[in-house]
């Protein structure tokens, strides 16, 4: 039988309940687990009595006989979810010591669901980042090569799912951080239709754009959290969608109208982006998504070539809006009611400069002046609203590719994750990495990264797929009839405990 680590929050759920195991069991193993690897520094705020505490109460309430779907599951969440029992910083010192009166909407549905918690997970400052190296908290390891960036914003969930410290773990997207993290990790991961997820509770960084999505080993168990992680939530997020909820585990073994046993996508026609395939992709994850892109085909899928004409364009785009946004959320953050304030200053200019000055690390304030600059009398027309009427164009290019295909396929990133420290002071390279990831975000569209073979020095490679708004459903059935004929999402690291000899 496979170590308890593996199991991930289906099975977790499913060995709970059948009081094969308790969740107080589930959760020593994988507090020992955490421990053993904490040099990879992927929690911010570990929680293991709390964790106890709680698993306590999942067995008591297996014992009465409550069936809550993920009972006693344990998960942790990326630290830009508010938390009513741990504190929230969203990887800034500006936020150090911060305690939420409350939790978030996706981690309070989660508990409802009967999921415990064992902390809260490293990520890049305010999310904003590719490699979780702009961090105050110190950078993740990628649990596959400790010398490398575990991707980013949502760095620290990726590596605990990948290193199996937590079952499961919440993540959020506002230009790939659930996708190129998972993709990095070799984990699957779904952002889903922008508003499906309320961001209630979520620490804002571009609101037209911050989406939470599940972050797990496979596409059964992003299923499995998915599903009690959206809905309505209008009272507290006016974008959320009012759009009644779906069984995304249902779903999955629904079969596709007119498949066969041996042709689970026939009839899936898989667009493939040509701007998705030129010179900045590197050959060994080319290698890896062609390898993937063949087995879809052989399983039925029918690949098409499509367009997507403005990709360069999303980086631009994205690298206006996203500061735009971030320096506006961000202004509450001034010493007065929000966020750290300085020591000593001379009056009140002084302490705000002070305060933000001690408070955002380089790349957050890079994004504040961005996005200040962008929105500025003068400049407002010339950057920010060009770059509106080009997302504009971006997702109405995206809706002439869905005339032609069901969902769209192809890389994440150009590149396997790269060496920490490597591009942390070159801004301009972390960004050109993000360019297959942007135009989903910026389009609101649902994208996912699964696990799809190996690149250079044996790093993880993910494929992305990207469907039409509110085909969560098609996206996670199309990655788990992938995952029920190849085992890349069951490959995992090889570990060295911190302090055992290498
Ligand atoms: N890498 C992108 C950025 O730095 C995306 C981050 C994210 O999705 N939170 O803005």
């Amino acid at each position: 039988m496979s170590a308890i680590h593996e199991w991930g929050v289906a099975e977790t759920a499913r060995q709970i309940q059948t009081k094969q195991v308790s969740s107080v069991e589930v959760t020593q193993a994988l507090i020992q687990r955490c421990e053993a690897h904490a040099d990879l520094g992927a929690f911010v705020h570990f929680a293991p009595e709390a964790a106890l505490a709680s698993a306590k109460a999942a067995d008591a309430r297996v014992s009465a006989g409550d069936a809550a779907p993920l009972l006693g599951v344990p998960l942790a969440h990326k630290d830009v979810f508010v938390t009513a029992d741990a504190p929230t910083t969203a990887g800034s010192r500006m936020l150090a010591g911060y305690q939420s009166p409350f939790n978030a909407t996706v981690v309070q549905r989660l508990i409802d669901a009967g999921t415990i918690s064992l902390g809260k997970l490293n990520c890049d400052e305010f999310a904003m980042g590719s490699g979780n190296e702009n961090s105050a908290y110190g950078p993740v390891k990628n649990p596959w090569d400790t010398s490398r960036v575990p991707g980013g914003s949502s760095g620290g969930s990726a590596a605990a799912v990948a290193a199996g410290l937590v079952a499961g773990a919440t993540g959020t997207d506002t230009g790939g951080s659930i996708r190129q993290p998972a993709s990095f990790c070799g984990i699957t991961g779904i952002k889903p239709t922008y508003g499906l997820c309320s961001r209630f509770g979520m620490v804002a960084f571009a609101s037209s754009l911050d989406q939470a999505g599940p972050m797990a080993k496979t596409a059964l168990d992003c299923a499995a959290l998915l599903g009690h992680m959206t809905g309505p939530d209008l009272d507290h997020d006016s974008t959320s969608l009012d759009v009644p909820g779906v069984d995304y585990l249902a779903a999955l073994s629904q079969p596709r109208a007119g498949a066969t046993a041996d042709k689970p996508l026939l009839g899936l026609r898989v667009g493939l982006p040509a701007e998705f395939f030129g010179a900045g992709l590197s050959p060994d994850v080319n290698e890896a998504v062609q390898a993937a892109l063949k087995q879809l085909a052989d399983m039925g899928a029918t690949l098409v070539d499509i367009s997507l004409p403005r990709t360069e364009l999303s980086i631009p785009v994205y690298y206006i809006i996203a500061p735009a946004e971030a320096s506006s959320n961000l202004s509450r953050f001034d010493g007065v009611r929000y966020g750290h304030r300085a020591k000593d200053y001379d009056d009140l200019g002084d302490m705000y400069q002070r305060s933000r000055t001690e408070g955002f690390g380089p790349e957050v304030q890079r994004r504040i002046l961005i996005g200040t600059y962008v929105l500025s009398h003068g400049y407002y027309d010339a950057y920010y609203l060009q770059a509106q009427k080009i997302r504009r164009l971006i997702a109405q290019d995206f809706q002439a590719a869905f005339a032609k295909c069901d969902v769209i396929a192809g890389p994440v990133a150009p590149t396997v994750a790269w060496g920490i420290g490597e591009k942390s002071n070159d801004p301009v390279a972390n960004y050109l990495a993000d360019i297959f990831t942007l135009s989903t975000s910026l389009a609101g569209l649902p994208g996912m990264s699964m696990p799809a073979g190996f690149g250079a020095a044996g790093m993880p490679v993910g494929l992305q797929l990207v469907g039409n708004y509110l085909t969560e459903s098609t996206l996670l059935h199309t990655a788990h009839s992938f995952q029920q004929t190849t085992d890349w999402h069951r490959r995992s690291p090889s570990l060295t405990p911190s302090g055992a000899a290498a």
